[in-house]
C-alpha cells in the first residue's frame, strides 16, 4: 500500500510531507476528528488531499468561498481531479459524476459550500459512503456562523445527514474562542493540532499618525521603497476607490478588489495580481483567502482591520516564500478615539450579556485587537499568546517594538 510521502511524490511533486502537516495528515489516517491549525502557507490543503487518497469513499470538503474552490480544484494534480467533483450547478447531473468517480476511482472528492449542501443532500442519496467532512478555513464556522453565513450553523445537522463522518477542520487562525466555538459544534472529541503561528520572515509594525495626511505621506514614502508585491487593507469599498485613484494617479500600477465587483472582475484583478502585472493591490477582507501568491513582500493596512484574526489572516499574506516581508498597520488618532468611545459604549451595554454570545465574543475580539495596537511589547509574542501558544522569546527582532523602530 502507498504511503502519505509517496503519495507526495507520485501524485503532487513534492519530496514529502512538511513537518507541520505529517502530524496533521497522521492524526487523520488514524481516524481521529482533528482540528488542524496550521500558519498561512503551511500547505493545509495537502493534509486532506493527501489521505484522501488513501481513501477509499466520500470525502466532503466544506469551503466557504467558490472561488477558493475553483482555484483549489484547477491546481489539483490530474489523478485528483478525476475523481473531484464541485457542487455547483443540476443536482441529477452532479449524482451521475459522483457515482462515475466512485465506480472509477473507488472514491471521490467533493467541494461544496454549506449551502448547497444541505440542498444537495435533501434531493440526492449519496452512492458511497461518506468517510469524512473536512472543514476548509474552519475559522469561518465561528467568525460567520453567527452572522451572514447561516449555513454555517446547519453544519453539525449536514454531519448527520452525512452518516456522521471523520471530521478535519483546518484553519490559520484559531483564538481559545473560535476553537471552543468548533469543538462545541460537534459531540465528538477532537485531537487539536497547531503549528506554531511564529513567521519570523514578517516585520511587523504599527504606526499611529496625528491626521490622514500624515499617514498618506508615510505610505506613499512605503509604496515607493517597496521591494515587491503589495497588498493594501482598508475596510470600506469607498476607501478602497479612493486609495486605488490616488495611487494610480501616482503612475503606480495598482487596482481595487472588493466584493462590490462581479465575480468576473475580481477573478481578472487576482489573475493579473497573481501574475504580476498588477503591482499593487487595494482590497477589502473580500481578497485574499486561499490566494496561492509566495512573493507578497508588503501588506500595509491603511486603517486597523476589525480584529485581530482578520490582522493575522492578512499579514498571513505576506512572505510565504519565507523571504522577508513588511507588514504596517496604521492608525490616526481621531480614529482610534472614535473606535474606543464606541467600544467602551457598547461593552458597557453587553454587560450581563451571554458571555458566550456571538456579539460578546466579537467585541472581546476588537478589543484584542486595540490592544495589540498600543502595545509596547513584541508583536509577534502578542499575537503567539493570543492564539494560546507560549510565546518562545522576550524579544523576537521582528517587530517595531523590539527594535525601537
Ligand atoms: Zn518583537
Amino acid at each position: 500500500m502507498e504511503d502519505a510521502d509517496q503519495i507526495c511524490r507520485v501524485y503532487f511533486s513534492k519530496p514529502g510531507l512538511r513537518i507541520h502537516q505529517r502530524p496533521v495528515v497522521n492524526a487523520v489516517l488514524a481516524g481521529e476528528n482533528v482540528i488542524g491549525i496550521l500558519a498561512t502557507g503551511g500547505g493545509k490543503s495537502l493534509t486532506y488531499q493527501v489521505p484522501y487518497m488513501l481513501s477509499t469513499g466520500i470525502t466532503v470538503v466544506v469551503s466557504p468561498l467558490i472561488a477558493l474552490i475553483d482555484d483549489q480544484v484547477n491546481g489539483l494534480p490530474a489523478a485528483l481531479r478525476e475523481s473531484t467533483v464541485i457542487l455547483s450547478g443540476d443536482n441529477g447531473m452532479l449524482s451521475k459524476s459522483i457515482s462515475q468517480a466512485v465506480v472509477g476511482a473507488g472514491r471521490c472528492l467533493i467541494y461544496t459550500g454549506p449551502e448547497k449542501l444541505s440542498h444537495f443532500i435533501r434531493s440526492q442519496t449519496l452512492p458511497a459512503p461518506v468517510i469524512r467532512l473536512v472543514l476548509d478555513e474552519a475559522h469561518c464556522v465561528s467568525e460567520w456562523g453567527n452572522t451572514f453565513r447561516d449555513a454555517y450553523l446547519l453544519l453539525p445537522t449536514l454531519w448527520e445527514q452525512l452518516g456522521k463522518p471523520q471530521i478535519q477542520a483546518m484553519t490559520a487562525t484559531a483564538s481559545e474562542s473560535t476553537l471552543n466555538d468548533l469543538m462545541s459544534m460537534f459531540p465528538v472529541s477532537f485531537t487539536v493540532i497547531r503549528s506554531s503561528i511564529y513567521r519570523s520572515n514578517l516585520f511587523l509594525t504599527a504606526i499611529e499618525h496625528q491626521a490622514t495626511e500624515h499617514r498618506d505621506n508615510h505610505l506613499q514614502m512605503l509604496i515607493r521603497n517597496r521591494v515587491g508585491p503589495v497588498i493594501i487593507y482598508a475596510n470600506s469599498r469607498s476607501y478602497v476607490d479612493r486609495t486605488t485613484k490616488w495611487l494610480c494617479n501616482l503612475g503606480l500600477r495598482v487596482e481595487g478588489f472588493h466584493a462590490g465587483m462581479s465575480l468576473t472582475d475580481r477573478g481578472e484583478i487576482q489573475k493579473r495580481f497573481i501574475a504580476g502585472q498588477t503591482d499593487i493591490l487595494v482590497a477589502t477582507i473580500a481578497f485574499g483567502m486561499g490566494i496561492d501568491k509566495s512573493d507578497v513582500r508588503h501588506v500595509f493596512h491603511v486603517e486597523p482591520p476589525s480584529t485581530l484574526e482578520d490582522y493575522q489572516q492578512q499579514v498571513g499574506r505576506a512572505g510565504r516564500d519565507g523571504d522577508s516581508s513588511w507588514c504596517v498597520v496604521f492608525d490616526t488618532m481621531n480614529k482610534r478615539r472614535h473606535r474606543n468611545d464606541a467600544l467602551r459604549s457598547a461593552t458597557k451595554l453587553a454587560q450581563g450579556n451571554d458571555r458566550d454570545s456571538f456579539s460578546y465574543k466579537l467585541l472581546l475580539r476588537k478589543h484584542a485587537l486595540e490592544r495589540f495596537l498600543k502595545l509596547g511589547g513584541c508583536r509577534h509574542n502578542h499575537l503567539m499568546v493570543y492564539s494560546g501558544e507560549a510565546p518562545t522569546k522576550r524579544h523576537c527582532g521582528h517587530c517595531d517594538n523590539c527594535c525601537g523602530r
